[in-house]
Protein backbone atom coordinates (compact mmCIF):
# COMPACT_ATOMS: atom_id res chain seq x y z
CA UNK A 1 0.00 0.00 0.00
CA UNK A 2 1.00 3.35 -1.24
CA UNK A 3 0.61 6.59 0.93
CA UNK A 4 1.06 10.19 -0.18
CA UNK A 5 1.34 13.40 1.78
CA UNK A 6 1.58 17.38 0.73
CA UNK A 7 4.03 19.82 2.58
CA UNK A 8 4.25 23.47 2.10
CA UNK A 9 6.59 26.01 3.51
CA UNK A 10 7.46 30.09 2.97
CA UNK A 11 10.39 32.06 4.84
CA UNK A 12 10.97 35.36 4.28
CA UNK A 13 14.59 36.37 2.87
CA UNK A 14 16.81 39.01 4.06
CA UNK A 15 20.70 40.10 3.26
CA UNK A 16 23.53 38.94 5.13
CA UNK A 17 22.23 35.28 5.97
CA UNK A 18 22.94 31.97 3.79
CA UNK A 19 20.56 30.74 1.32
CA UNK A 20 20.27 26.97 2.66
CA UNK A 21 18.03 24.91 0.40
CA UNK A 22 17.95 20.94 -0.29
CA UNK A 23 20.64 20.61 2.13
CA UNK A 24 23.70 23.04 0.20
CA UNK A 25 24.33 26.65 0.50
CA UNK A 26 23.40 28.26 -2.61
CA UNK A 27 25.39 31.73 -3.21
CA UNK A 28 23.11 34.43 -3.14
CA UNK A 29 23.07 37.43 -1.68
CA UNK A 30 19.83 36.76 0.54
CA UNK A 31 19.43 33.78 2.74
CA UNK A 32 16.30 32.37 4.50
CA UNK A 33 15.34 33.80 8.34
CA UNK A 34 14.14 30.80 10.46
CA UNK A 35 14.85 29.20 13.48
CA UNK A 36 16.65 25.88 12.06
CA UNK A 37 18.83 27.04 8.34
CA UNK A 38 15.34 27.92 7.12
CA UNK A 39 15.83 25.26 4.35
CA UNK A 40 12.08 25.94 2.54
CA UNK A 41 12.61 22.84 0.15
CA UNK A 42 13.48 20.68 3.39
CA UNK A 43 10.82 21.96 5.64
CA UNK A 44 8.26 20.74 3.00
CA UNK A 45 9.70 17.73 2.18
CA UNK A 46 9.54 16.96 5.98
CA UNK A 47 5.88 17.70 5.87
CA UNK A 48 5.34 15.59 3.21
CA UNK A 49 7.15 12.38 4.80
CA UNK A 50 5.17 13.60 7.86
CA UNK A 51 1.30 13.54 6.28
CA UNK A 52 2.16 10.51 3.99
CA UNK A 53 2.43 9.16 7.46
CA UNK A 54 -0.14 11.00 9.35
CA UNK A 55 2.64 11.53 11.62
CA UNK A 56 1.87 15.27 12.63
CA UNK A 57 3.81 18.29 11.48
CA UNK A 58 7.44 19.38 11.59
CA UNK A 59 6.17 22.00 13.92
CA UNK A 60 4.96 19.04 16.29
CA UNK A 61 8.32 17.26 16.08
CA UNK A 62 11.02 19.82 16.00
CA UNK A 63 8.96 23.23 17.71
CA UNK A 64 10.87 26.35 16.93
CA UNK A 65 11.14 26.67 20.65
CA UNK A 66 13.59 23.54 21.18
CA UNK A 67 16.97 25.39 21.48
CA UNK A 68 18.22 21.81 20.14
CA UNK A 69 17.12 22.67 16.53
CA UNK A 70 18.33 26.44 16.19
CA UNK A 71 20.64 27.03 13.45
CA UNK A 72 20.64 22.97 12.91
CA UNK A 73 20.78 21.51 9.52
CA UNK A 74 17.10 20.56 7.32
CA UNK A 75 18.38 17.46 6.55
CA UNK A 76 18.19 16.26 9.82
CA UNK A 77 14.34 16.74 10.23
CA UNK A 78 14.39 14.77 7.09
CA UNK A 79 16.28 11.97 8.56
CA UNK A 80 14.11 11.90 11.77
CA UNK A 81 10.90 11.75 9.63
CA UNK A 82 12.29 8.97 7.68
CA UNK A 83 13.00 7.27 11.03
CA UNK A 84 9.50 8.02 12.27
CA UNK A 85 8.27 6.15 9.42
CA UNK A 86 10.64 3.45 9.40
CA UNK A 87 9.31 3.00 13.07
CA UNK A 88 6.07 2.63 11.24
CA UNK A 89 7.06 0.30 8.60
CA UNK A 90 6.56 2.53 5.94
CA UNK A 91 9.87 3.21 3.32
CA UNK A 92 10.41 7.01 1.60
CA UNK A 93 9.35 5.45 -2.34
CA UNK A 94 9.44 9.23 -4.27
CA UNK A 95 9.29 12.76 -3.17
CA UNK A 96 8.44 15.72 -5.51
CA UNK A 97 8.73 19.52 -4.54
CA UNK A 98 8.11 22.85 -6.64
CA UNK A 99 10.37 25.50 -5.15
CA UNK A 100 9.28 28.86 -5.54
CA UNK A 101 11.38 32.23 -6.30
CA UNK A 102 12.46 34.70 -8.19
CA UNK A 103 16.05 34.91 -8.03
CA UNK A 104 18.65 33.05 -8.26
CA UNK A 105 18.50 30.33 -10.39
CA UNK A 106 17.97 26.77 -8.83
CA UNK A 107 18.54 24.52 -12.13
CA UNK A 108 21.88 24.55 -11.83
CA UNK A 109 22.00 23.71 -8.04
CA UNK A 110 19.77 20.86 -8.06
CA UNK A 111 22.48 17.69 -9.18
CA UNK A 112 23.67 18.52 -5.31
CA UNK A 113 20.49 18.74 -3.76
CA UNK A 114 19.09 15.92 -5.43
CA UNK A 115 22.12 13.55 -4.29
CA UNK A 116 22.11 15.45 -0.27
CA UNK A 117 18.48 14.65 0.23
CA UNK A 118 18.72 11.06 -1.69
CA UNK A 119 21.13 10.08 0.73
CA UNK A 120 19.23 11.19 4.09
CA UNK A 121 16.04 9.56 2.94
CA UNK A 122 17.78 6.29 1.48
CA UNK A 123 16.98 6.79 -2.23
CA UNK A 124 19.11 7.54 -5.60
CA UNK A 125 19.15 11.01 -6.90
CA UNK A 126 16.92 9.58 -9.64
CA UNK A 127 13.98 9.42 -6.89
CA UNK A 128 14.16 12.75 -5.67
CA UNK A 129 12.12 15.15 -8.21
CA UNK A 130 12.93 19.27 -7.99
CA UNK A 131 11.15 22.00 -9.77
CA UNK A 132 11.88 25.55 -9.28
CA UNK A 133 9.33 28.10 -10.62
CA UNK A 134 9.02 32.28 -10.59
CA UNK A 135 6.42 34.22 -9.15
CA UNK A 136 6.09 36.15 -12.50
CA UNK A 137 7.25 39.12 -10.10
CA UNK A 138 4.29 39.31 -8.25
CA UNK A 139 3.38 39.40 -4.41
CA UNK A 140 6.07 39.27 -1.69
CA UNK A 141 8.10 36.19 -3.32
CA UNK A 142 8.06 38.00 -6.79
CA UNK A 143 9.96 41.01 -4.84
CA UNK A 144 12.57 38.94 -3.67
CA UNK A 145 11.39 39.43 -0.43
CA UNK A 146 10.28 35.22 0.30
CA UNK A 147 10.64 31.75 -0.85
CA UNK A 148 8.28 29.11 -0.91
CA UNK A 149 8.32 25.89 -1.93
CA UNK A 150 5.20 22.82 -2.18
CA UNK A 151 6.02 19.28 -1.82
CA UNK A 152 4.98 15.67 -2.33
CA UNK A 153 5.76 12.39 -0.93
CA UNK A 154 5.23 8.72 -1.40
CA UNK A 155 5.85 5.82 1.14
CA UNK A 156 5.01 2.34 1.03
CA UNK A 157 4.83 -0.18 3.68
CA UNK A 158 7.33 -2.52 3.87
MG1 LIG B 1 10.22 26.44 7.61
Amino acid sequence: MNYSGIGYDLHRLQEGRKLMLGGIEIPFEKGSVGHSDGDVLCHALCDALLGAGALGDIGTHFPDTDPKWKGASSLQFLEHARKLLSDRRLRVVHVDAVVICERPKLGPHFPAMRTAIAKVLGLTADEISLKAKTNEGLGEIGRGEAIACHAIATVGSH
